[in-house]
């Protein structure tokens, strides 16, 4: 690297770390903070400083922990990077931290993290969103260009939607798991959170493709998703679900889906009616197949294994069990019991088996739909835009619901960009509004094109939250 490029990277460094310094005791987007973060390498994202969600693991010299934001795992310190992060490390990039998240990214706003949830730089009262909260937080608020988050069920999405950012949820397969502290394996991805497409563009075609540590991540060919993402997708169809237009929506986001099929009306784009007819029937169906699976995942956390263990045990199933009581918070206590539960023989044909019956449904209502034929559907990443913390902590099962634009995709292994699409006015504060387009699988580069289109014709990328309104982007 020659002397000028690493001024240039050390110096946008240096301010991001400033920044940190003076947001991160409020947002609390950030469990740690690298003591003295440097590029190893220069390449495409020289320049560019990056936070990792909480629960990819990232060895480094600094011992940094990795604690998918769990008490069970607070002075866990992995021995191994994870490879979306190494990818980044090897195009330029610098890791600057890692951050917030709900515990094992269970959650949708954040506050089920043992390290306190993390505020919404739009306004200091509300839910970023979750579980990526923190990824998206940091982004939002300029503490950084680009995060890392993970999507099982929206987490990349509902948090980018809630903070006015982008994020792109890839096709299943598209990005290696290795790494990634796992939640339920059939529906995990990682992808990219920035404040533009074109960011989300250059950090997706560093961490895709094909890696031998991860026998899901498909062998598909990885274009250059920055190149020709300027140049609008041509005879454009977009297909709007009627299940989309909810009266259930907040009255904002119902505008705010008008207006932006508007604008891609007066982009030349046709746009048409499609049906997902099971839209409805995908959180229970999600709920299911995520919890099955993530009772599974996270009998590793043992007390024996990994992380922490409980102070003199009386035998092995006294270790057991404290250890795990201690260390899990009640969310996922929650979770793994309902997913034990749905497990055990004589319910699995019932839960289990039926829910699996279900997503195949809705991976076909999306099949349909695109066959009618439509490039991208468009909807709401959420019925509304981020409530206030705590106003939902004690009821799961509203909190579940909130997630029915987002689960679809995971169940049918789609691709799915959110991005910024409208605000909402309450009280002082405005909160943004998000909106994705799903493509069908392996379509990214499209995806990224339709999004590049909306972008360059709207201004609400170029908002900034009041928190950060000393940021001069
Ligand atoms: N909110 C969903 C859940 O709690 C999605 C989480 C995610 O995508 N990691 O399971």
């Amino acid at each position: 690297m020659s002397a000028a490029q690493h001024g240039a990277a050390s110096a946008g460094t240096g301010e991001c770390l400033c920044r940190i310094h003076q947001l991160n005791p409020t947002l609390n987007a950030f469990i740690s903070v690298l003591p003295d973060p440097s590029p190893a390498t220069s390449g495409p994202l020289t320049g560019f400083t990056v936070a990792v969600k909480d629960n990819l693991c990232f060895a480094d010299h600094s011992n940094t922990p990795t604690t998918a934001g769990s008490r069970i795992l607070t002075n866990y310190k992995s021995p191994f990077t994870a490879t979306a992060v190494q990818r980044l490390i090897d195009a330029g990039a610098t890791i600057v931290g890692k951050t917030n998240l709900d515990e094992f990214a269970m959650g949708s706003t954040g506050e089920n993290s043992a390290f306190g949830p993390t505020r919404n730089p739009w306004d200091l009262d509300r839910i970023p969103g979750g579980s990526s909260s923190g990824s998206a937080g940091a982004v939002a608020a300029g503490l950084v260009r680009i995060a890392l988050g993970s999507d099982t069920g929206g987490s990349i999405r509902q948090p980018a939607g809630m903070c006015g950012i982008v994020g792109l949820k890839p096709t299943y397969g598209r990005v290696s798991r290795y790494g990634l502290i796992a939640y339920a394996s059939s529906l995990d991805q990682v992808g990219p959170m920035a404040r533009t497409v074109a960011d989300a563009a250059a950090a997706l075609t560093v961490i895709s493709g094909p890696d031998p540590l991860d026998s899901t991540c498909a062998d598909q060919p990885v274009p250059d998703f920055t190149r020709d993402l300027d140049r609008p997708v041509e005879h454009l169809t977009i297909g709007v679900p009627r299940q989309a237009r909810n009266e259930a929506n907040n009255p904002d986001v119902a505008v705010a889906l008008e207006a932006a099929i508007e604008t891609y009306r007066s982009l030349g784009a046709a746009v048409i009616e499609v049906d997902l007819p099971h839209t409805e029937h995908g959180i229970a169906a999600y709920y299911i197949v995520a919890l099955a699976e993530a009772s599974s995942n996270l009998a590793r956390f043992d007390g024996v294994r990994y992380g922490r263990r409980t102070a003199d045990p009386k035998d092995l199933m006294d270790l057991y069990a404290r250890s795990r009581a201690e260390g899990f918070g009640p969310e996922v206590q929650r979770r793994i019991m309902l997913g034990t539960y749905i497990l055990s023989a004589g319910y699995y044909e019932a839960y289990y088996t039926t829910a699996l019956k279900v997503r195949r449904l809705i991976k076909r209502d999306y099949d349909a739909a695109f066959g009618t034929p439509c490039d991208a559907i468009l909807m709401p990443t959420s019925p509304r835009p981020a409530f206030r913390l705590g106003e939902r902590v004690n009821d799961p099962l509203a909190m579940y619901l909130e997630d029915v634009y987002t689960v679809g995709v995971n169940l049918a292994g789609l691709p799915a960009i959110a991005f910024p699409a409208g605000f909402s006015r309450v009280g002082m504060s405005r909160l943004p509004i998000g909106m994705q387009l799903i493509g069908p699988a392996w379509q990214e580069a499209r995806l990224l094109r339709a999004a590049q289109m909306f972008e360059s014709a709207t201004q609400f990328h170029t908002q900034v939250p009041p928190c950060a309104e000393s940021d001069t982007r």
